[in-house]
């Protein structure tokens, strides 16, 4: 009897020596205890999500949790923004966008979200290049012959993108109105689907990151028309600018930066942040981006400062002109 008396005892007891120091455990484990979710506005397989994939995969590893890479597609990254905007606080919730964080507030007329003020801005991430591609057995072999394609076919032409607020829509509309023609545009959830419906014949044309178009490009599985930057990349050094093949001075480089929900704790930010830095300096990593045309900023731009004045810079130069232009995407 007495013997069962100890053993309740001692399972009494120790139960609270565990819930004491469990709960004190707890309380006291470094950041992050559990998997980190990154939130990507667009599909799998599209630019955004590759980049976030190949840095939350070197990002887990020195964070010592799983980076979880979530696609929450729809109305141009806006449902993607707003949901991390809503998210708890916690430090377990980052989101990965580009340039369409500063033309939101200038397309949406309802935007639920205020991408100055609801957000931990945690870092500036890379540069990336675009590409006008088309499908293989497009008659037009060179941009030259392209622009005379188009002005034949006008909106038979179909153009993809990843819905309005999307780089590729943006880009889509100044080559319509650089190459006057009035193609027709066809959106997708993200340039993944769009680079599906490339290939598969279904479009014609797909303007998009060189994060995404490179490995096609070199394997030869689509046409590539141009980049869209004012001097040739280093990735495909012998295709032309589209600037020097008339289109003069149309350049696009799409911008990426990491938020997190407002209140975020600032530990939990700076050590994602840090984490981010660590990975463009793991040689595997460093050398995929390269190889993607991507451009890692300078390390004075990964901070949280850089990247809320950048974002307002952003939003202050696209307002105008997407007012200006009338258009809105609701
Ligand atoms: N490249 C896309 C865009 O046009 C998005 C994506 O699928 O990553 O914004």
């Amino acid at each position: 009897m007495a013997y069962f008396v100890n053993v309740r005892m001692v399972v009494a007891a120790s139960c609270i020596v565990a819930g004491v120091t469990g709960g004190s455990i707890a309380r006291a484990q470094p950041y992050p205890s559990k998997p980190v979710t990154l939130v990507v506005p667009y599909s799998a397989g599209g630019p955004t999500d590759v980049v976030a994939r190949t840095l939350g995969a070197a990002m887990s590893k020195s964070l010592g949790q799983t980076v979880i890479v979530e696609n929450r597609t729809g109305a141009g990254g806006t449902i993607a923004a707003a949901y991390t905007a809503r998210a708890k606080p916690d430090g377990y919730t980052f989101l990965i966008h580009h340039n369409g964080m500063a033309t939101a507030p200038a397309l949406y007329r309802k935007l639920n979200y205020k991408p100055l003020e609801d957000f931990e801005y945690v870092s500036q991430v890379i540069d990336v290049p675009m590409t006008l591609v088309g499908r293989k057995d497009l008659p037009a072999k060179d941009f030259k012959e392209l622009m005379a394609y188009a002005k034949a076919n006008g909106d038979k032409v179909n153009f993809a993108h990843a819905g309005l607020g999307a780089v590729s829509h943006l880009c889509s509309v100044l080559l319509r109105q650089a190459m006057g023609v009035d193609m027709t545009t066809v959106p997708f959830p993200g340039t993944g689907p769009a680079m599906n419906a490339v290939l598969g014949g279904q479009v014609d044309l797909l303007c998009d990151q060189t994060t995404s178009t490179t490995p096609y490009v070199k394997a030869g599985s689509v046409r590539l028309y141009g980049v869209t930057t004012n001097t040739r990349l280093k990735s495909l050094p012998n295709t032309p600018t589209l600037a020097e093949q008339g289109l003069s001075s149309f350049q696009i480089v799409v911008w990426h930066g990491i938020y997190a929900p407002k209140g975020t704790p600032k530990d939990a930010v700076e050590k994602f942040g840090a984490a981010l830095k660590g990975a463009f300096k793991d040689p595997v990593v460093a050398q995929r981006l390269a190889d993607l045309g991507a451009i890692v900023p300078s390390d004075d731009k990964l901070t949280p400062a850089s990247l809320r004045s950048w974002l307002e810079q952003e939003t202050q130069r696209y307002s105008p002109v997407i007012k200006a232009a009338g258009q809105f995407a609701d």
